[in-house]
């Protein structure tokens, strides 16, 4: 990702300062990239002077970008060390794809609405994010075609583990992921050990809503 000058930088700094360290993301490549990744570009012009608060904000089509805390509580969780291929559901802004692209080796990303889907391209191909492919589709179908993945995280919440997902999931892989109903989730941390499922869960949030054949209807 290319640099230049950046008057968002200390409200970036403060952000992870306040909102992410005191609150123990400790993995020091997560904080990083969250000092690095220009989430102001993510949201529309007149939202810029709140990109870095506390909060989700509004993208358009009634969906969100996350809180920078639970994007980085989500990708601290994800423990990535630079090798890794991931699979990401749910583009949205395109914000926490570029981070991941930060981390990992290569990130496949699918997001089901056009317009947002060709919005993020744009922005990662503008930031030099040459790592990343978007494509629009039907995220819990997986991307068959890239599996297996060693790491994939889904931005919107769902009733259960997509089945397909578990599948395109590397042996000795991790999956994170919102559990529950269309209200309130649980932080869901899945493992691949032997063929097998393991599951832990890592905190309440609250996700816009997965929608496709293994999750909610449109
Ligand atoms: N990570 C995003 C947050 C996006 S909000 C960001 O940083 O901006 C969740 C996104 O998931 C929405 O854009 C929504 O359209 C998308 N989505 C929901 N269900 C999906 C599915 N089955 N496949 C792909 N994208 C999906």
């Amino acid at each position: 990702m290319e640099r230049a000058y950046d008057p968002f930088e200390l409200p970036r700094a403060q952000m992870v300062a306040e909102q992410l360290v005191r609150r123990a993301i400790t993995d020091e490549r997560v904080l990083a990239a969250m000092r690095k990744v220009p989430r102001h570009l993510f949201v529309e012009e007149a939202l810029r002077g709140r990109a870095y608060g506390d909060h989700p904000l509004p993208i358009g089509e009634e969906q969100t970008i996350s809180q920078p805390y639970i994007v980085a509580l989500m990708t601290q969780l994800l423990e990535l060390q630079g090798r890794e291929k991931v699979l990401e559901i749910g583009t949205g802004s395109g914000y926490q794809t570029a981070v991941l692209a930060e981390l990992a080796r290569r990130v496949c990303s699918i997001e089901r609405l056009p317009r947002l889907a060709e919005r993020a391209r744009g922005l990662l191909e503008q930031l030099g994010c040459v790592n990343v492919w978007v494509r629009v589709g039907s995220g819990t179908l997986g991307w068959p075609d890239e599996a297996p993945f060693d790491r994939i995280l889904v931005t919107a919440g769902g009733p259960g583990v997509p089945p397909p997902l578990f599948q395109q999931l590397a042996e000795s892989g991790r999956m994170v992921l919102p559990i529950g109903d269309a209200e309130n989730q649980r932080l869901t941390v899945v493992e691949k050990a032997g063929g097998e499922m393991r599951m832990r869960e890592a905190g309440e949030c609250k996700f816009v809503k997965l929608v496709g054949k293994y999750a909610w209807e449109a």
